[in-house]
């Protein structure tokens, strides 16, 4: 272990694997986390996400734990709990998103799917969290970080309403469940990434999505997972200490 970094605790991030979550996972270590990482399906990459953290001399788990099963997050926090560290930030990063189509096409079994990984994965996956952190429960505080999007407030026309409307979501999830649990110790914050490239955007048929959008952003480019993953960081840590219940924006303007 490296002994320059202090030990920042343990963060947990769902969908650390790829993407944003990776990126963010790297980070993390790098800023003296442990980090335990969920992913639903790619064993490989998340292996490989953990293999990077060691390499920076922090400890990684990796966890297969779909966020739509109730029963899966309660064996990722059993493995939390049985790290034996201390629980100090969740990032709620797992999301996903179905095929573009317009709202009239869109069925029970899509919405269910969707609002399913992305509103009540990361509301379980919060109350477990809460349970760990919050003072009056006997716990040190934290911080929880929702990975939203401006989708949110965009609204997603013609491609993923079902999507934005899950992220509008969690916008208010964050602002309410960060005023419930001041007083516990606890920050709940959000980051509302725009285009950033990373495979998502190959679940909605179109994996160039973010090259097709660049000239909408007023930056006149799309995002990397870790210009992200560093807003996380700053709402995951003490620097940002004064803040709670705050949605930024990560989206070169847009
Ligand atoms: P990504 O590259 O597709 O990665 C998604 C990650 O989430 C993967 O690790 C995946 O696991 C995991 N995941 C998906 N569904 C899951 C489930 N039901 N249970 C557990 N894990 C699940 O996507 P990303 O772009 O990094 O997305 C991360 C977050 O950013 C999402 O919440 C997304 O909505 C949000 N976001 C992304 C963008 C963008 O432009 N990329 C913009 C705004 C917001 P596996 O690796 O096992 O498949």
């Amino acid at each position: 272990m490296n002994d320059d970094l202090q030990d920042a605790g343990l963060m947990v991030i769902t969908g650390g694997g790829r993407g944003i979550g990776a990126a963010t996972a790297l980070l993390a270590a790098r800023a003296g986390y442990d980090v335990c990482l969920s992913y639903r399906s790619d064993e490989q990459a998340a292996g490989q996400v953990a293999a990077r953290i060691e390499a920076v001399g922090r400890r990684a788990w990796t966890v297969q734990a779909d966020v739509s099963n109730e029963a899966d997050i309660t064996r990722l926090f059993r493995c939390v709990d049985n790290t034996g560290r201390r629980l100090s930030v969740l990032v709620n990063n797992a999301g996903t998103l179905e095929t573009h189509m317009p709202v009239a096409e869109m069925t029970a079994a899509r919405l269910q799917r969707v609002f399913a990984t992305n509103i009540t994965g990361s509301f379980l996956c919060a109350i477990e969290a809460v349970k760990r952190m919050a003072i009056s429960r006997g716990g040190a505080g934290g911080a929880i970080v929702n990975v939203s999007s401006v989708a949110s407030r965009l609204g997603s026309p013609n491609e993923y309403v079902d999507y934005a409307a899950s992220k509008g979501a969690i916008d208010s999830f964050t602002i309410g469940l960060a005023k419930e649990v001041a007083m516990d110790g606890i920050r709940v914050n959000a980051v509302r990434p725009g285009v950033i490239y990373t495979d998502i955007h190959a679940l909605g048929g179109e994996p160039d999505r973010v090259d097709r959008v660049a000239g909408m952003v007023p930056m006149g480019r799309g995002g990397q997972p870790q210009e992200v993953a560093e807003a996380i960081m700053w709402l995951a840590s003490t620097q940002s200490s004064y803040t709670t219940g705050t949605l930024l924006d990560v989206s070169g303007g847009r």
